[in-house]
């Protein structure tokens, strides 16, 4: 069978992966868990998001006469632990049986589904006709809206992901919950300084932030981030912090770019992700606040691209744009803008800074001698007709560069893990 579970939480605490941490640990004796359990990032751009739009599934072998204590528990579970006083928070759960694992349609729908649940947006009513029409055992809480998350995760249980990554969250013990974390910072750089690039995203080293650690106050003491299972182990083992409750070891699409689609500018949609290539219209301009805007243009329209102030460094790389050079851009659309994860310099524009030219004998510049007249020295009287054109030397090499770790979305692919000779990773 399989369990999928989302929308349980609140800013104010609780995390669906706690709960589902939790769930594991109740369902010993009723089966086995096979493999990892799944915490697959959904599209960033939803509204109802409570932080990084995460939906949990796990698959268990029930003991033989188990199922329906299994799903008892899971409901039990997500009614007791919910925060189901935020208007925000509705749950959902759902199971799939070994039966319907086996149906192919099924499976093809619910794939499809988890794709759009992770690059488009969803109604209620579009998981509740796939549950009706395979006659999912299911439970929505309040409006349901978990159940779309719910569908979603159980899909990469069932149908496996193009690409994926690991995480090991380590959850605080229950009496520590709300208060601040204990974790000792230089062991964080020291695990990432071993680690890496096996593991990632653990430091910001530009910004000297630990980023492993959220800030809210969720069970979640800190996440390690990584490629492979045993560096993640490593990295673990040489935190010191306060007491850990429990963990667990995450299958992730976190880290992969799952969620961009491969767009052209006229027909860019709201809240979806993609990459567009074009050229740079005219210079970056930076706004009060730092944020940076520029324009990028494709034979068929235009689009505003901006880097945010908490993409920091990432901005000056940015700020070195210049009219006419062609790029490659990652991010999300909203309010018509593209928000910048990723851009890639393809090529460099050859400008050219056009002056007068320079009298040969006194080096300095000449002055225009009339319309259509070109150029004279007023001190030595030496003329030239042509103006001088010298190229911008430009600071910025062509290449991939990023946000930095402390601005990344969670299912960004961090450039650590791109084989492209070209990528610049941010640290
Ligand atoms: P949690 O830890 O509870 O999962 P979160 O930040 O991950 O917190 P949720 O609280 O789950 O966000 O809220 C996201 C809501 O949006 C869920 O109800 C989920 O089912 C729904 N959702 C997720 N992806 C989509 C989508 N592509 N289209 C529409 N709704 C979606």
């Amino acid at each position: 069978m399989i369990i999928g579970i989302d929308d349980t939480d609140s800013v104010d605490g609780m995390c669906t992966t706690y709960l589902t941490a939790v769930l594991i640990e109740q369902l010993r004796g009723m089966g086995t868990i096979k493999g990892m359990p799944y915490l697959i990032r959904l599209n960033p751009n939803i509204k109802y998001k409570t932080r990084g739009n995460a939906a949990l599934s796990l698959k268990i072998d029930a003991n033989p006469g188990s199922q329906q204590r299994i799903m008892d528990t899971a409901v039990s579970l997500v009614d007791e632990m919910a925060d189901v006083k935020y208007e925000n928070t509705n749950p959902g759960i759902v199971f799939l049986s070994d039966e319907v694992m086996q149906d192919r349609e099924f499976k093809h729908v619910l794939e499809a589904f988890m794709w759009r649940a992770i690059r488009d947006v969803l109604t209620i009513e579009d998981a509740r006709i796939i549950i009706d029409r395979f006659d999912l055992a299911h439970q929505g809480f309040k409006n349901g809206r978990g159940l779309i998350g719910a569908l979603a995760a159980s899909g990469a249980a069932i149908c496996g992901l193009p690409d994926h990554t690991y995480e090991m969250i380590a959850y605080r013990k229950p009496e520590n919950f709300g208060t601040s974390r204990v974790i000792d910072h230089d062991s964080v750089f020291k695990a990432d300084k071993i680690t890496y690039p096996n593991t990632w995203d653990t430091v910001d080293i530009a910004n000297n932030t630990v980023v492993f650690a959220p800030h809210s106050p969720d069970p979640v003491l800190f996440g390690i981030r990584g490629d492979n299972t045993q560096s993640i182990q490593q990295a673990f083992n040489m935190i010191e912090s306060e007491k850990i409750g429990r963990t667990i070891l995450y299958m992730t699409n976190q880290g992969t770019d799952l969620h961009l689609l491969d767009g052209h500018i006229c027909d860019i949609i709201e809240h979806r992700s993609y990459y567009l290539t074009g050229v740079v219209l005219e210079h970056p301009r930076t706004i009060e606040g730092g944020h940076t805007f520029f324009t990028l243009a494709e034979k068929a329209g235009t689009i505003e691209c901006s880097a945010f102030e908490p993409t920091k460094d990432f901005r000056q790389v940015v700020r070195q744009l210049m009219p006419g050079d062609r790029v490659k851009v990652y991010g999300s659309v909203q309010n018509g803008t593209l928000n910048l994860e990723k851009i890639d310099i393809i090529e460099l524009s050859n400008q050219d800074i056009v002056q007068n030219p320079l009298c040969p004998s006194c080096g300095r510049r000449m002055k225009s001698a009339g319309h259509s007249q070109g150029f004279r020295c007023r001190r030595c009287g030496t003329s030239d007709r042509e103006v001088s054109r010298n190229p911008v030397r430009r600071s910025i090499t062509p290449g991939i560069y990023e946000v930095p770790p402390c601005a990344r979305r969670h299912i960004s692919l961090p450039l650590v893990r791109s084989s492209d000779p070209r990528a610049f990773p941010s640290r």
